[in-house]
């Protein structure tokens, strides 16, 4: 065990509820450490970690792609295989009624298997599909990865149920190219509800939460005159001791903790969701049933870069942008980003080009975008995760980085942070990959100040209903809204 690390009997704080801090408390608790906290700034209880109810992290959302393809990364892929088992157990657990949480039952399915689609514009597989396609059938996942354009897997993809997830766009009956592979392990993961199983599960071996607006928010660390990370301070004044603290805050890890300047900046990401009415025909056609989540030229840069997934049970169809992801350097006291009230144009252009071309039909039905959000990635420059000790700040760990696909994890990265923490099998490639390193960082081209932004009818990160949720919370509570309140809940200083 490494000397930094912390004893079962040691008080562990861990400061966010995204899936980095999610998992490390699940399987902390699960390890047998007795005393876990984990704060988090908004009542998950109530809000359900969905963003309409004005969640804000990462990873509230509806959806996230699960998949294997992982080019040359065999690292990922064998953590994302690793992952799926753990998801089909959490499916297996609901369906046979075993921890079902309050408000589940045991229709209720936390991933659904539906394929993931890499498609490419071009007439040949990019390396990246060819590596997938190869290092999975090394790893003895035979016939998992099936290219679009051969025969024999579409038989495969068919006698698999995903027949028609091998062209959903219905590139060949328009006479178009249809070139990919579709990752048949892959899928999604329902967000929302997946994020509040795991709070449940980590609550019931033992981890202790406290979701509260003021209470759950940190404001500093407490630290011993040799410069050691004894604790943390709240919003609220209380300070909270502890013999570890890991920070795993998404988007804001990087503002709170300054020494991850040249390893990782937040970025943004544009999210597009259309609605499907209950009457359209497209419903059937869009579903999970029939329809795969997909990447469209998803390392193309500018011009590319599109992912998707299929309707949900509310008729939402999400269409992200992560061609550039944006940043947004304004210095904000409390490490939030709020001068972002619009999405990149940029974004809506390439999702423009892209729907008359793969989608016509929610054209022809007049469907257009119904709302847009805009969320926060961690990205490391070398495109890692650091899950780490931080250097000379003894009783501080950090998990975070890499935050463009770090969701299909959630049953078992906490797992491989946990020997992080323990200093347990640090020599495996992925554990040293994550360790603390020094990089160049990135110079300020992509910064939203310097690219046009467009309106767009809603926009989330904090939007009026995020302050309408913050006020609503605090009358509730009989809460008076102090200046320092008022920007947590983002509300300016004239409100
Ligand atoms: C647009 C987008 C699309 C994505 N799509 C996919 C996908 O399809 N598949 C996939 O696997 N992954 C996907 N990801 C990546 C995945 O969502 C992230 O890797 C993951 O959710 C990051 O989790 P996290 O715990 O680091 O951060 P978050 O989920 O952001 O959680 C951090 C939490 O810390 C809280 N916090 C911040 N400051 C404080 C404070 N002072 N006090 C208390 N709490 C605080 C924040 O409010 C936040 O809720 C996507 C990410 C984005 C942005």
């Amino acid at each position: 065990m490494s000397r930094q690390s912390a004893s079962k009997n040691d008080r562990i704080n861990i400061v966010g509820t995204g899936i980095f801090g999610l998992s490390t408390a699940l399987h902390l608790a699960r390890r047998g450490y007795k005393h876990v906290t984990v704060f988090y700034k908004q009542p998950y209880y109530i809000t359900q970690y969905s963003y309409f109810n004005g969640c804000d992290g990462a990873s509230a959302d509806i959806n996230k792609i699960i998949r294997s393809a992982y080019g040359s990364q065999t690292e990922y892929q064998h953590l994302s295989t690793e992952a799926i088992a753990s998801w089909k157990q959490w499916n297996s657990d609901l369906e046979h009624g075993v921890d079902v949480l309050e408000g589940m039952s045991s229709n209720d399915r936390v991933f659904i298997q539906c394929g993931s689609l890499n498609l490419t514009d071009g007439d040949a597989l990019p390396d990246f599909e060819r590596a997938t396609v190869k290092n999975m059938e090394e790893a003895g996942h035979r016939n998992t990865q099936l290219v679009t354009t051969e025969r024999e897997h579409q038989k495969i993809a068919t006698s698999k149920g995903m027949g028609s997830a091998m062209d959903p766009f219905l590139r060949s009956n328009r006479g178009k190219p249809n070139v990919g592979v579709l990752d048949s392990t892959g899928g999604f993961a329902i967000a929302d509800k997946a994020c509040c199983l795991a709070l449940h599960q980590a609550r019931n071996f033992g981890a202790r939460f406290v979701l509260d607006l003021i209470a759950g928010a940190f404001d500093s660390f407490v630290t011993s005159p040799n410069g050691d990370t004894i604790g943390i301070t709240m919003k609220d004044g209380k300070q909270h001791l502890a013999a570890l603290t890991i920070m795993a805050c998404g988007g804001w890890t990087p503002s709170l903790l300054p020494q991850l300047d040249s390893l990782c900046e937040a970025t943004a990401g544009s999210v597009f969701i259309y609605k499907i009415p209950r009457t359209s025909k497209l419903g059937d056609s869009l579903s999970p049933k029939q329809f795969p989540t997909w990447l469209w030229k998803v390392r193309d840069g500018v011009e590319g870069g599109l992912y998707g997934f299929p309707r949900d049970e509310e008729g939402y169809l999400k269409i992200g942008y992560r061609g550039t992801k944006y940043t947004n350097p304004k210095p904000q006291e409390d490490g939030i980003e709020r001068s972002l009230i619009k999405i990149l144009a940029q974004a809506m252009q390439v999702v423009r080009r892209f729907v008359p071309e793969y989608l016509p039909e929610l054209e022809e039905e007049g469907i257009d975008v119904a709302l847009t959000r805009v969320c926060w990635y961690t990205d490391s420059f070398d495109n890692h995760f650091v899950i780490d000790h931080v250097p000379n700040k003894r009783g501080l760990f950090v998990t975070t980085g890499r935050s463009g696909h770090a969701f299909k994890y959630l049953p078992n990265i906490g797992n491989w942070i946990d020997d992080a923490i323990e200093g347990v099998g640090s020599t495996r490639p992925a554990i040293q990959a994550w360790k603390w390193r020094r990089l160049e960082g990135a110079k300020g081209a992509r910064a939203l100040a310097n690219v046009p932004l467009v309106d767009t009818r809603v926009t989330t990160g904090r939007t009026a209903d995020d302050i309408a949720f913050g006020i609503k919370y605090l009358k509730t509570r009989d809460i008076e809204c102090t200046e320092p309140m008022k920007r947590i809940i983002g509300l300016s200083a004239a409100n």
